[in-house]
């Protein structure tokens, strides 16, 4: 039969060498991971194939009873997973999850509440460069000088505000985010409580991290982050009449056909997810973090928050003089990938920064224990000591590729 690299080379060629970056680097954005090999055969099914524009039973297509099944079997492990009433999981996306939750309920110039962007919010939050920025009216609230997030100020600004709708979740927040707190203040106002745990999925489905789905009106996420399945979005609520809204601001509002066979590999991490192995998973991905921040401030760098209660956190680079974005750039000769990310009140352009931001979900899910993570942040503070040594920056390459060859990415 045809092949990938019999019929087209120079793909193969691209694929292979990402096969390899992924195996011989260490990944530590907080935001990726390796799906399973069980994950990864249901995404290259048949189910690419098949058009199910509607939802299992209710379709616009003929021929979809078996895409029915694996569709349900995705509803049916989420609402479990999460222990939410309704699910939807169609969304392409995480953006496009969260763009059904706004246009289900809000109207063009609505307000909103987000967590300030330069302070560990989304885009998706309400920045201005961002579709949800220019259809509302936003109004961002920021962390404290303790770089937590100010509850008291989030309440007197929606009592400012009164907001139809305040958004609580981050994708550079380290600690546990309150959300019975926010469910109060968002019904001191009469706001809808809309919660996007992208970043926390995998850790809430373990019991790793506040469950979200009691207090919020609706809850998305991303199902490639901590979750560990293939890339694309979901929404859960509680609410039959919300749940309503939000099948039909997916489609057909904001798409069309769902990708059945992305559908299928959602279905199949969250069977994995279930498993009460994930908890021990989950459990590392935590112990590896705190691990990680520990050595790093004893190091001499400062963590964000001062401390992470998650698999994320960020680093304030400034004491080493050197910024987010040559920082990225020495580790990464070093075979360590990061971002670069703002701190709050960063006092470097988006683009350069002072900060970097570390994630343990890819790491744990490749073996890594305590003893590794220890050693890897080692290696992660002698290249912020010596970013621009190059022959030091190759020798620690080879401790790194080491460490990786002890833990391999896929077996075989
Ligand atoms: N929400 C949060 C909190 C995120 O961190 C991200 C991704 O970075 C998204 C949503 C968007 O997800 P996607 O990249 O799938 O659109």
């Amino acid at each position: 039969s045809v092949t990938v690299a019999s019929f087209d080379p120079e793909l193969a060629q691209a694929i292979a060498q990402e096969v390899e970056r992924q195996q011989d680097h260490v990944e530590l954005i907080a935001s990726e991971n390796y799906v399973s090999p069980a994950v990864m055969e249901a995404q290259g099914s048949q189910l690419t194939n098949k058009y199910a524009e509607g939802y299992p039973g209710k379709r616009y297509y003929g021929g979809c009873e078996f895409v029915d099944v694996a569709e349900q079997l995705a509803i049916d492990r989420l609402k479990q997973l999460f222990g939410a009433e309704f699910a939807n999981v169609q969304p392409h996306s995480g953006s496009q999850a969260n763009q059904a939750v706004y246009t289900s309920v809000l109207q063009p110039g609505d307000t909103i509440m987000g967590m300030n962007l330069a302070h560990g919010g989304h885009l998706t939050h309400g920045a201005s460069v961002n579709i949800s920025g220019k259809l509302y009216k936003v109004v961002p609230y920021s962390l404290n000088d303790a770089e937590e997030i100010d509850y008291d100020e989030v309440e007197r600004l929606a009592i400012e505000n009164q907001p139809k709708m305040i958004v609580a979740g981050a994708s550079a927040y380290a600690l546990e985010i309150d959300f019975k707190r926010f469910r109060e203040i968002a019904d001191k106002v009469g706001a809808y409580l809309f919660v996007d745990m992208a970043h926390y999925a995998g850790l809430i489905a373990a019991g790793e991290y506040p469950n979200p789905v009691p207090h919020a009106h609706f809850v998305t996420s991303t199902t490639h982050k901590t979750l560990r399945g293939p890339r694309g979005g979901i929404v859960l609520t509680n609410d039959e009449a919300l749940a309503k809204k939000i099948n039909s601001a997916i489609f057909p509002s904001l798409q069309g056909g769902p990708l059945m066979h992305v559908i299928a590999a959602k279905a199949v991490a969250f069977k994995e997810a279930l498993d009460p192995s994930w908890k021990d998973y989950a459990k590392q991905v935590k112990a590896n973090a705190k691990v990680l921040a520990e050595v790093l401030t004893e190091r001499g760098l400062r963590i964000v928050s001062g401390r992470t209660e998650s698999h994320v956190f960020l680093v304030d680079l400034r004491a080493k003089q050197i910024t987010g974005k040559a920082a990225e750039e020495a580790l990464g000769k070093a075979h360590i990938t990061v971002n670069k990310n703002a701190i709050p009140n960063d006092p470097e352009k988006p683009f350069v920064t002072s900060g970097i931001r570390l994630g343990t979900p890819a790491i744990t899910t490749r073996g890594f224990d305590e003893n590794d993570t220890r050693e890897l942040a080692h290696l992660i503070a002698d290249v912020l000591d010596t970013p621009n040594d190059d022959a030091a920056l190759q020798a620690i390459a080879v401790k790194v590729t080491a460490l990786c060859a002890k833990r391999p990415v896929y077996v075989d």
